[in-house]
């Protein structure tokens, strides 16, 4: 291991009864699996990670009651079929290497469902229903139902479970004086606050036994107000170290706080600083979490002594093979998470089954297969965009021969415009890694070419990938010298004026107007102008880690409106978990938004509009430059001229669909087909 690029995250960590062969936790992830109750694909899903070589699994979070489960219907081990159930999951992981937890999570008052419970009767800003206030009894319930929920994990084959305390969930609820107004012994003082976590790790220790992993995930920084401080949250850890816990994990940020901590627009590694101040103060091993997404990360995290293990959970959906491609010399290959959200926790969030934007198979693993091909074909892709280098990657991965052609002299199509996006910069790297995986799988890449129909007779399939084209939105004087495309503007090839309005508030609007409110360096990589822009602190210093001046963005340059025709909320049809990032990013840098407005004309004087349908009420939005995001059409003409020459083509992206087109749908819908051929 010494030749390892690696060497603090492939050390083993010996537990004493047990010892996990890396420093690797896979976080954990509400998949939707388990409520699928297909158990075979629940244990294809975790056993191939296993495989993959992460140390430790944990669960998703699996409902101790039915009054703490995150909504009516959650998974746990409620009953003995349950727990066999889970045994066909733990047996896959135990075959593959693995060792898995069960996490155990009640929610609270954080649970969707008007049974829900809590320390007071304090309804939660992102639920509609105000918890039940438990009585003496009900706590006592409450613990021994998460005990049985440890004991049932146990005889289910589990190698341990996590309690889950952090994230605002129900043990988190009593920690804080904003949430549990109670006068009784588990009210008032901290110590009585923090009785309920320390209790449930006690009895969940006398449960279980010595020889069984308890987790207790923490928050080391709540970010919300009245949060803890973190001589509390010292103070929390050792007693659930002397209670009898093995591990402690990281929680960052209530679901309530208003400062993002998971998504893609954080620096990476962005809150190990929070770990590290509990390095020393305990005696068991501390795991950190949150945007840590490469080895190279995870092993800085490790090296500067911010904790003695990393929690990753999405980039194990992106790749399960993680670990191994790091052990192996084969970091190019993994395949990063962007921390984009925008299959997994937006389909949580959403009732959907989570899968991975850069990988369709996760989560479908027993379905969407990628077998060697009984028949090698000869297959040509026009188009490397998105949807075209995943149909390329898979194709080539199962043995087809593929030549891949763009136009452009470089792979990627928009996937290179949202990598120019302050805060986008995961995008480099993973245009970064198509480009090193069409190398090792031998793709005959044709940049620079437009193939015409005479140059595609011959393959066996074609795939048209050939994108979109921006829609021409036809307004009166758009042909004029102070109107940009999106495309020149995220080019940087086009001069930008001081004034702005943006036509459009899709996600590219969006983007535009983030990209034209910065100027310098982006806080992505700059942590501490980051925390200063929204407004965290040292916990030491300030209660939750909260700064008491609140957000201090850095001044846009320039002034933006951003405009759309519909009347409803600016980007409401953004992610479902990071649109309230964007929104409340460009609110801090002063970008107006504007809804319901009819384009009249552009002029020398800026953009005229309208509103309502008598367009009787006409104002002049005063800018020096219009940037159309009008949203885009379908690119293809190559697939119609294919159609007029008798060959039949797959039409796959943009080019097939242009309306709300995304990487994640062009993404899948390359990959799907290259499966199938
Ligand atoms: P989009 O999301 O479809 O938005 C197009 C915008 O143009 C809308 O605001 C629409 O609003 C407006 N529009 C449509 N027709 C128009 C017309 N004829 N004249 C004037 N305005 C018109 O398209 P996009 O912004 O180009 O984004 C493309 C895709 O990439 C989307 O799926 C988007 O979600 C995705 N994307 C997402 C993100 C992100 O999540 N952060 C970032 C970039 C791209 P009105 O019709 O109300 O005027
Ligand atoms: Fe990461 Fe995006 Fe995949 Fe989620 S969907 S795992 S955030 S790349």
């Amino acid at each position: 291991m010494t030749d390892t690029a690696y060497p603090h995250l492939l050390a083993p960590l010996d537990l004493g009864f047990t010892t996990l062969k890396n420093r690797v936790l896979m976080g954990s992830m509400h998949t939707g699996l388990e409520e699928t109750k297909d158990w075979p694909r629940v244990a294809a899903f975790y056993a191939e990670r296993a495989r993959g070589g992460v140390a430790l699994i944990v669960t998703g979070g699996m409902a101790p009651n039915k009054e703490g489960g995150v909504f009516p219907g959650a998974a746990g081990l409620f009953t003995d079929r349950d727990v066999a159930n889970h045994k066909v999951v733990t047996d896959a992981v135990h075959e593959a290497d693995g060792k898995i937890a069960m996490q155990i999570l009640h929610a609270g008052r954080y649970a969707y469902s008007p049974d829900c419970v809590g320390p007071s009767p304090v309804k939660s800003p992102i639920s509609p229903f105000p918890p039940r206030e438990l009585d003496e009894d009900g706590i006592e319930k409450q613990i021994g139902d998460m005990v049985v929920a440890a004991q049932r994990a146990r005889q289910a084959g589990y190698d341990g479970v996590e309690i889950m305390g952090s994230e605002g969930y129900f043990l988190n609820q009593f920690l804080v004086t904003h949430t549990n107004k109670r006068t009784d012994r588990w009210g008032g003082s901290y110590e009585n606050r923090m009785r309920l976590p320390v209790e449930v790790v006690r009895r969940v220790r006398q449960a279980v036994g010595d020889d069984f992993i308890i987790i207790y995930r923490l928050s080391m920084i709540d970010l919300v107000p009245g949060g803890s401080t973190h001589d509390e949250v010292v103070q929390l850890a050792q007693a659930v170290e002397a209670a009898g816990a093995t591990i402690l994990n990281t929680g960052i940020g209530w679901h309530e706080a208003r400062i993002p901590t998971i998504a893609t627009s954080v620096p990476r590694k962005g809150f190990a600083w929070v770990t590290k101040k509990l390095m020393g103060k305990v005696g068991i091993p501390v795991i950190t979490s949150n945007r840590i997404n490469m080895p190279d990360v995870a092993e800085e995290v490790l090296a500067e002594g911010c904790a003695d293990m990393v929690s990753m959970a999405r980039p194990f959906l992106a790749d399960a093979h993680f670990v191994q491609k790091a052990a192996e010399g084969r970091a190019d290959e993994i395949a990063p998470c962007i921390a984009c959200n925008q299959a997994c926790l937006d389909h949580t969030f959403s009732g959907k089954l989570t899968s991975c934007l850069v990988n369709p198979r996760a989560c479908h693993e027993t379905e969407l297969r990628y077998e060697p091909s009984s028949t090698p074909k000869r297959i040509a892709i026009v188009g490397a965009g998105a949807a075209g280098m995943a149909a390329a990657m898979v194709a080539a991965e199962r043995g087809h021969r593929v030549v891949l052609f763009d136009k452009s002299g470089q792979v990627g199509g928009q996937l290179n415009m949202a990598k120019e996006v302050p805060g986008k910069e995961e995008f480099v790297g993973l245009v970064d890694w198509f480009a090193t995986m069409m190398a090792r799988r031998q793709i005959d890449l044709r940049l620079g070419h437009a193939p015409e129909v005479a140059d595609l007779l011959g393959f066996d399939e074609v795939i048209v990938a050939t994108g979109v084209r921006p829609r021409d939105p036809g307004i009166k004087g758009q042909d004029g010298p102070n109107v940009l495309s999106y495309i020149d503007v995220l080019a940087g090839k086009a001069q930008v004026g001081r004034r702005v309005a943006i036509i459009g508030a899709g996600g590219i609007g969006f983007d535009v107007a983030e990209y034209l409110s910065h100027d310098g360096e982006s806080l992505t990589g700059n942590p501490d102008l980051w925390r200063k822009e929204w407004g965290v602190a040292d916990p030491q210093a300030h209660r939750g880690g909260l700064a008491p001046e609140g957000p201090q963005p850095h001044p846009s340059p320039r002034e933006i409106v951003l405009l759309q025709r519909k009347a409803e909320k600016p980007g409401k049809r953004l992610g479902k978990t990071t649109g309230w990032i964007h929104r409340a990013s460009l609110k801090m840098k002063g970008v107006k938004m504007v809804t319901g407005v009819t384009y009249e004309k552009i002029d020398a004087d800026g953009l005229h509009v309208s509103f309502g349908e008598s367009r009787d009420n006409p104002a002049l939005i005063a800018v020096d430059t219009v940037v159309l995001c009008a949203g885009q059409v379908v690119e293809r003409s190559l697939a119609d001229q294919l159609a007029e020459a008798g060959i039949t083509a797959h039409v796959i992206g943009g080019a097939d669909v242009a309306a709300e087109l995304d990487a994640k749908r062009a993404i899948d819908q390359g990959s799907r087909l290259a499966a199938a051929l």
